[in-house]
């Protein structure tokens, strides 16, 4: 599972010569990687907490290095990113996850599938079309497809996004916002955003059992959440006592360990088979 090298982690003590070299073998594996299909998607379940079944899916992208094992995302999205090479990752993420929507979809299941998307991404001016045609070359529904943003992107050019999410919507597509915390956004700005759901940040959900003001800002989102008519989403439950209380605050799903880690898709399926609230 970890044998994963620490690469790009800044050592103190190593030679900067010896992490350039680093840098490079890195950005070798990169590039070599989506054409040797290193990557893969995992899938993190959702739970509505009004029904205690599973809804909806959270995409997340891995990388299985030949000799490195399984690279985290947090290691090697950034580095994607600055090399420029988000964007045909990003790609693939889009049209992977869509093509799962489609089997779940054929399979009869009943799953809204959430994507990420970078920055990066979402600073493109093709992203309507590459979406449209993830879509249209899947065969999948976009009313089962939510892609997230994150708040601090969304408030960069509040303008452009607005106009941006409103064409994603009337196609059909679901809109989240990821991360969210009250801390840079602007409340107002943010309410005028054509969205679905708001993901609450697993900082909030963290100490929600012994920090006050965690809850009174969760309440706060939820009861915002609400009079908008959207999902409020907390992310990183680990345990019942958690989503007791997020639950009591109001949010209307949970995501966190205590519901599933991020698993194979063929996993999901055995899930929603045998899945019983906790
Ligand atoms: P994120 O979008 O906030 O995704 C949620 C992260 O929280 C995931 O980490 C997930 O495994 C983790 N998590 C979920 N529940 C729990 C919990 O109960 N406890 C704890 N401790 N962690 C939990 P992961 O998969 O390592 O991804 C990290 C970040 O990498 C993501 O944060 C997202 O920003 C980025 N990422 C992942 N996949 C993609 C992708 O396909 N495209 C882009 N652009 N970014 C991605
Ligand atoms: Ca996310
Ligand atoms: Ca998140
Ligand atoms: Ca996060």
């Amino acid at each position: 599972q970890s044998q994963a090298r620490p690469i790009l982690v800044a050592t103190p003590n190593a030679a900067s010569k010896s992490r350039f070299i680093e840098a490079l073998e890195v950005e070798r594996a990169l590039h070599a990687a989506l054409e040797r299909q290193e990557f893969f998607l995992v899938y993190q379940p959702q739970m509505d907490l009004r029904t205690g079944t599973i809804v909806g899916v959270e995409s997340l992208l891995r990388w299985r290095h030949p000799t490195w094992g399984l690279v985290p995302p947090t290691r090697f999205i950034t580095q994607l990113e600055s090399l420029g090479l988000i964007s045909a990752v990003g790609q693939w993420v889009l049209e992977e996850a869509c093509r799962q929507s489609r089997r779940w979809e054929q399979a009869g299941l009943n799953l809204r599938v959430g994507i990420n998307l970078s920055p990066r991404q979402f600073l493109e001016p093709d992203l309507f079309a590459r979406i449209q045609q993830a879509i249209r070359t899947s065969g999948a529904s976009p009313a089962r497809i939510e892609l997230e943003i994150t708040e601090s992107l969304a408030m960069q050019d509040p303008a452009n996004a607005i106009a941006l999410l409103g064409r994603l919507r009337e196609a059909g597509i679901k809109i989240a916002i990821d991360d969210f915390g009250i801390g840079h956004s602007s409340l107002e700005y943010l309410l005028r955003f054509p969205i679905d759901a708001i993901k609450i940040d697993r900082a909030f959900v963290s100490n929600i059992t012994c920090v006050q003001a965690d809850r009174v800002i969760v309440r706060a989102v939820t009861a915002i959440g609400q009079t908008m008519g959207l999902s409020v989403i907390a992310e990183g439950v680990e345990t019942l006592r958690q989503c007791d209380f997020v639950d009591a605050l109001g949010v209307s799903e949970i995501q966190g360990y205590l519901i599933g880690k991020p698993m194979e898709p063929e996993r999901i399926e055995s899930l929603l088979e045998t899945f019983v609230r906790p």
